[in-house]
């Protein structure tokens, strides 16, 4: 699969992601040289991703050969995405869970994995949401006694909170219930939908049956 993007001016953007955020020094200096080499432009999104822009062709296929060197993770529509995660207690006093650590054990099972639409997953380490785990198809939220999950949540023109589908929530099981989600909006979601959504598979079953199916650990 192809990862470039046509912008609006014809060139051409690449996005990557990186596993909780996390971006190690050989990206950098990867990411510095394509910027001298190819005049391009970085930004940060605001999922935590980083996009290479104003690439030409050419540019585009150097600047992937030189992160393809490195093993670099790109950003493909219609696959699950690098959830946005907060830095949890490994580097901020209010957290309450590894969530760096979580992060990455959910981009390592799901990463690429295809699905219709989009599902966007959010991890933070206590209520303050840092991660926006309530505006997520799937969030998650640390609290003293595990995860309390949320579930069919979306930003975008018409934002909906998520619904709270569990509470006190191990690791362990979270991850069951992120693979339940996964699979069952896949199985399930409304194709007559064009931009089908985590809320249209919860509403067209209704949550109670939603829930039922994708709390198996209980
Ligand atoms: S959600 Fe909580 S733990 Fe995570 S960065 Fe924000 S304040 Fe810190």
């Amino acid at each position: 699969m192809n990862p470039e993007v046509i912008q609006t001016n014809g060139l051409y953007a690449i996005t990557l992601e990186f596993a909780s955020g996390l971006v190690g020094a050989p990206f950098f200096d990867a990411i510095n040289r394509i910027v001298k080499q190819e005049s391009a432009r970085i930004h940060l999104t605001t999922s935590q991703k980083i996009m290479i822009l104003d690439l030409s062709k050419d540019s585009a296929r150097r600047a992937r050969e030189i992160l393809d060197e490195l093993g670099a993770d790109y950003k493909f529509p219609k696959q699950v995405y690098q959830p946005r995660v907060c830095v949890g207690s490994a580097y901020c006093k209010l957290g309450l869970a590894d969530t760096l650590r979580f992060g990455e054990r959910i981009y390592e099972s799901f990463a690429h994995f295809d699905i219709p639409f989009k599902i966007k997953i959010g991890v933070s380490g206590c209520p303050a949401s840092c991660a926006h785990s309530t505006f997520a198809d799937i969030g998650f939220i640390a609290r003293k006694s595990g995860y309390r999950v949320y579930v069919g949540g979306k930003t975008g023109t018409n934002p909906r909170t998520g619904q709270l589908l569990a509470k006190s929530v191990t690791e362990d099981n979270a991850m069951e219930i992120l693979n339940n989600v996964i699979h069952l909006y896949c199985k399930e979601c409304d194709l007559g939908q064009t931009r089908p959504r985590v809320f249209h598979t919860i509403e067209k079953m209704g949550f109670d049956e939603f829930k039922t199916r994708v709390i198996s650990y209980e």
